[in-house]
């Protein structure tokens, strides 16, 4: 990791292939081609030899920092290790050579497959009915609020316009009501750092339309007074949206359905075997209760049960909020999902929540000696935050501490988030970690801590030092991403290429 990048290494005149002489005469349609369209000089392409290409890229690929090859507790994140026969299965050319509009005769197992898969996520959390279509948890949020807005209409009451959401949440849940033209309105947490019941109460007017909850929350807190607020919100005519990306904790164990939530958005990119980060495909599927199920986006899936047969339905009907994807969804992530939780059955996706919460208390034991717990009553769900405060006194902050990380083999935790914790440092290990790798990282962490106390000048806007590049400007690197290389862009354009934290 740690041999500079050069980008640039073409020499005039290199050629990893050279075509022999045409020896065959051109061919007449040449001509019917427009002149136009010819190319009159070669391609700028670069000039090297061929093992220095193949050189060239698996280097590049081999700098990508993955859960295959680092332990990545990137908190909320649910950074899991993803079996590989789910890859295999989503892969199969039965599944990935389908197109999305051959007729439905044609496609009875892919429809079974989406049809069960809904079944088995109501039975998972104990809602009545899914969507499958939303791309991502944030795509989730919106199509809740949606459903939450064609509800209100419906009921007479548009003037609800209100959604309360806790400052420990998720910066997509304000985005998300946002968007959608709901005024969001902030609940400070209380010193536990769950909902505060008193003030929940006092905000409730007839013009909240929602509360927006995290459960676990993202201070990896369960919110014990679930049923209360779940309580106080139906009593005001509201309903009770749960951001369930934190489902890793409490799958198989928990439903969030048994606790009074309406609308729940799931991550299959975080729960159930895809990858989450790198931008790549996810699915964030929306869960209601029977009263909202007209609401949800068509088309869906059905089963004929006199003929075993399954068809779309609902094409742009009645109340439905209509479509929010192209055809259904990405297809090969709920696949993976469904592969994912029928290998597991109800034991074993019970002894992933058991385990993740587990290792998550297992690691907040070994470094709590080494670093403040803001919120700590107790012992924690499926993650824990961390305070850099200590160490920020002798100038090294959680920042630093994350990139140091990075030089001793570790991907760093989310950083600064949630927002309520000075210094923040947000660990989640996940059930698919060994105890070895937990002791390692534990160390580690502590060594670091020691040095910021003793040694903070070998930290602090220094490290890392095993990466092409050190520290980026990370809003530019957010928001000003140069993804590619071209010969004309020159040089420099590369070192902004990435340093996005995801959550
Ligand atoms: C990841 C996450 C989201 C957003 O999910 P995306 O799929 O990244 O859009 C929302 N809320 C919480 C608590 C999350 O961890």
């Amino acid at each position: 990791m740690s041999e500079p990048l050069i980008f640039e290494l073409s020499r005039e005149g290199k050629r990893g292939y050279t075509f022999p002489e045409c020896d065959v005469p051109e061919s007449p349609l040449a001509s019917l081609i427009g002149t136009r369209h010819l190319r009159r000089e070669p391609a700028a392409l670069p000039e090297l030899a061929e093992i220095d290409v193949i050189r060239h890229f698996t280097r590049i690929s081999r700098l990508n920092f993955c859960v295959d090859t680092h332990f990545y507790p990137l908190g909320s994140c649910t950074m899991k290790y993803n079996p590989k026969v789910n890859e295999k299965i989503a892969a199969l050319v039965g599944f990935s050579q389908l197109h999305p509009l051959q007729p439905p005769q044609t496609v009875q197992g892919m429809l079974r497959l989406l049809f069960e898969l809904e079944h088995l996520l109501c039975e998972i959390t104990g809602m009545d009915a899914f969507t499958l279509q939303p791309a991502a948890g944030a795509h989730g949020e919106l199509v809740g609020m949606m459903i939450a807005r064609a509800y209100f209409a419906r009921a007479g009451e548009p003037g609800r316009n209100i959604v309360l959401i806790p400052d420990s949440g998720h910066g997509t849940n304000p985005s998300s009501a946002a968007l959608y033209g709901f005024e969001v309105q902030g609940l400070a947490s209380d010193a536990s750092g769950r909902v505060d019941v008193k003030q929940l109460g006092a905000a409730l007017t007839p013009r909240v339309a929602a509360l927006m909850l995290t459960n676990p929350n993202t201070l990896g807190l369960f919110e014990k007074d679930i049923s209360s607020i779940a309580g106080l919100l139906h009593d005001n005519g509201s309903l009770f949206y749960c951001d369930g990306a934190n489902l890793n904790a409490l799958v198989g164990l928990a439903k969030p359905g048994d606790m009074g939530i309406d609308i729940l958005h799931t991550n299959m990119h975080k729960t159930f075997s895809t990858p989450h980060g790198g931008g790549g495909p996810g699915a964030g599927p929306v869960g209601v209760k029977k009263k909202l199920a007209p609401f949800l986006p068509v088309p869906r899936v059905r089963r004929d049960d006199a003929r075993g047969t399954y068809f779309f339905d609902g094409v742009g009907a009645g109340d439905s909020v209509g479509r929010v994807h192209a055809f259904y969804g990405n297809a090969g992530v709920l696949l993976k999902a469904y592969a994912y939780i029928r290998a597991l059955g109800a034991e074993g996706l019970r002894q992933v929540a058991l385990d993740a919460v587990l290792n998550a208390n297992y690691l907040k034991e070994l470094v709590s000696a080494c670093f403040d717990i803001p919120y700590n009553s107790g012992p924690c769900m499926h993650e824990f935050v961390l305070s850099a405060a200590r160490q920020k006194e002798h100038g090294v902050s959680a920042l630093d501490i994350a990139k140091a990380l990075i030089d001793r083999g570790f991907h760093p935790p989310t950083v600064y988030f949630p927002l309520i914790v000075k210094e923040a440092l947000m660990i989640e290990p996940t059930e698919t970690e060994t105890k070895e790798t937990l002791d390692t990282f534990a160390r580690v962490l502590c060594e670091i801590a020691q040095a910021a106390e003793h040694s903070p000048g070998t930290l602090t806007n220094v490290t890392p030092h095993t990466t092409p590049v050190s520290r980026l400007d990370e809003v530019s690197a957010a928001r000003k991403p140069v993804l590619t290389w071209c010969a004309e862009s020159g040089r420099e354009e590369k070192d902004s290429a990435s340093g996005r934290q995801r959550r």
